[in-house]
């Protein structure tokens, strides 16, 4: 049987990033709405041993989808030279992500190459991973050896049926909390826990999960709550399935007294809630009721090297071609810094209104630029 053809040129098809007129790197680089760049998200694979229904449906990536081949994928060297470069122009934070990163071989390789880097001040940056748990049991204490500082584990429920029904490979839940027990052994702590919600699936498990969090962990364990997002073009997305974040919340205070809390930092994407009873805190990231786009500061590097400047764009800017066509640093950053600077995306806040950008396009799939 030949490979599947669904529609996915529009976000294949990058944008050409040019060089253009050279632009001095001044880390102070901001966009077309006056937001600066701070946090680089890098998808090291499109591959993933789970298949979630909201990110990767079982009935479109299946064994006929098309994965990248490997090269296409940006090798650790390319990806370590581009994270140095967006360092220069600001970035603080290089968060790994996918598909499922602890599947890329010898990740562990480049995680030691990207705490190597430093911001023009001198400090390393604030390396993070977000992973299914699933492998974290194995690879905690060598990504830890490597110099990863931080890791979000998603887990969507606690009940085993619930979580299996949802990665829908059926991966018992027992192996992923084993990783996170493994983690904060490592020395991870405190652990972020991303649970997206969806009604009627799994939103039942949003009392058990705080329960389970604050009382085994305490402030080891922050829960973040994160409203099911219509990202991509194929999972099914009906604000039906939303539960929207003032919801979770009430129910959160029916059963414990909660304070707000400041945000940790500017962008920050999750609303913070302390337990009164100061047993850790949990988070509500509310990216479909409440848009977060006005101080946005994320870029994200897709797995084969095109630069996406907003969660639901449907074209990337490649920047693989400058790097394979031996464009120098001063090139690719003038590259970045133009293409940063005409950025203008906010689609949740325009989301409804028939402007958000690129409406009419296909989006891009979650898996191929991470979350
Ligand atoms: N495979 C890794 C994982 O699941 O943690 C990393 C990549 S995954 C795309 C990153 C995050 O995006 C996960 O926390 C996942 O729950 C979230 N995510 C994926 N699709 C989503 C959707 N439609 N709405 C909200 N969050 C979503
Ligand atoms: Fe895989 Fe993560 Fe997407 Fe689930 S959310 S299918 S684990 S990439
Ligand atoms: Fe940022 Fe785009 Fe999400 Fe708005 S919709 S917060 S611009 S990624």
């Amino acid at each position: 049987m030949g490979e599947r053809v669904i529609p996915l040129t529009d976000w294949r098809r990058a944008h050409v990033a040019s060089p253009a007129t050279m632009v001095p790197v001044t880390g102070l680089l901001s966009d077309a709405l006056g937001r600066p760049l701070r946090d680089l998200r890098i998808s090291v694979t499109d591959r993933c041993n789970f298949r979630c229904s909201y990110c990767m449906p079982k009935e479109v990536f299946d064994k006929r989808y098309a994965f990248l081949p490997h090269e296409q994928l940006l090798s650790f060297e390319e990806i370590t030279r581009l994270a140095g470069l967006f360092a220069a122009h600001g970035v603080r934070k290089l968060r790994l992500t996918g598909g499922e990163p602890l599947l890329r071989k010898h990740l562990e390789i480049l995680v030691e190459m990207l705490s190597a880097l430093r911001t023009p001040d001198g400090d390393p940056l604030d390396l993070t991973l977000t992973t299914n748990g699933s492998l974290l049991a194995r690879k905690a204490r060598s990504l830890r050896a490597a110099g990863l500082k931080r890791l979000t584990v998603s887990l969507d429920a606690l009940d085993d049926a619930i979580f299996q029904r949802m990665n829908d490979v059926g991966f018992p839940v027992g192996e992923v909390l084993a990783g996170i027990d493994a983690a904060l052994d490592a020395g991870f702590g405190p652990i972020k826990v991303n649970m997206v919600v969806k009604r009627g699936v799994n939103d039942h498990e949003i009392i058990p999960m705080a329960r389970h969090f604050r009382d085994r962990y305490g402030a080891q364990a922050v829960l973040r709550f994160i409203e099911f997002m219509d990202v991509g073009a194929t999972n099914g997305w009906r604000m039906d399935d939303v539960v929207p974040s003032a919801e979770v919340l009430r129910r959160l205070q029916a059963q414990w007294p909660l304070a707000a809390l400041e945000a940790s930092a500017p962008g920050e994407t999750a609303e913070r809630w302390a337990y009164a009873d100061g047993r850790g805190e949990v988070g509500l990231i509310s990216s479909v009721t409440q848009a977060f786009c006005h101080d946005c500061n994320r870029a994200r590097l897709s797995t084969e090297g095109q630069l996406f400047l907003c969660l639901f764009g449907s074209r990337g800017h490649d920047l693989r071609s400058l790097l394979r066509g031996g464009a120098n640093d001063a090139e690719i950053a003038s590259a970045i810094a133009h293409v940063w600077t005409a950025r203008d995306d906010r689609y949740s806040e325009l989301r409804g209104s028939g402007h958000a950008a690129g409406q009419g396009e296909r989006k891009v799939e979650m898996h191929y630029i991470g979350g």
